[in-house]
C-alpha cells in the first residue's frame, strides 16, 4: 500500500536499519526504541492486524520472531525480551501494517511491565470461556 510506512520500507522508498530480511518477513530497529535494539517484525504482505495474516505469512513471522529475538538479546547484552503485538488503535497500534516489537530487556533497565489486573467474580470466568469457545467452534 502506497500510504504504508512499513510498505514503503519493504519497497525501499524509506530508509530502514534492516537486521534481517527473506522472500515474505522483514526485520529493522525501531526508529523509536524503547530499549537499544528495539525490533520490529513484519510480514512483506500488507495486512492491517494479526487477523488479516494469511496462515503460511504468520508461520513465516513466527520462525523469523524465534529466530531473530535472541541475536538481538546477544547484540545488546540484554537476559530477556518483550514480544508485543498491539492490534487495534484501542490497543496502541499506530502503523496499520501488522507488526511485531521484539524489546530487549535487561535487568534494572528501569522499563517495567505491570498491567492492572483483576479477579473474575465466581462463574464468569467459566462462562466467558464457554462463550468465546462457542465462537470458536
Ligand atoms: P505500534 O504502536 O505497535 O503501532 O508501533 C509502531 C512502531 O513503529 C513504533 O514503535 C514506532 O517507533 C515505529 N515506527 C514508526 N515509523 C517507523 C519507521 N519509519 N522506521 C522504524 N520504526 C518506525
Amino acid at each position: 500500500m502506497s500510504d504504508c510506512v512499513f510498505c514503503r520500507i519493504i519497497a525501499g522508498e524509506l530508509p530502514a536499519a534492516k537486521v534481517w530480511e527473506s522472500q515474505s518477513v522483514l526485520a529493522f530497529l525501531d526508529i523509536n526504541p524503547v530499549t537499544e535494539g528495539h525490533t520490529l517484525v513484519i510480514p512483506k504482505s500488507h495486512a492491517a492486524d494479526i487477523t488479516g495474516v494469511s496462515e503460511e505469512q504468520i508461520w513465516d513471522v513466527a520462525l523469523a520472531l524465534r529466530a531473530i529475538a535472541p541475536a538481538v538479546v546477544d547484540a545488546v547484552g540484554a537476559q530477556g525480551f518483550n514480544l508485543l503485538n498491539n492490534c487495534g488503535g484501542v490497543a496502541g497500534q499506530a502503523v496499520e501494517h501488522v507488526h511485531f516489537h521484539i524489546i530487549p530487556r535487561k535487568s534494572n533497565d528501569g522499563r517495567g511491565y505491570r498491567w492492572i489486573t483483576f479477579n473474575y467474580d465466581e462463574g464468569v470466568a467459566d462462562e466467558l470461556a464457554s462463550k468465546i469457545r462457542g465462537l470458536l467452534a
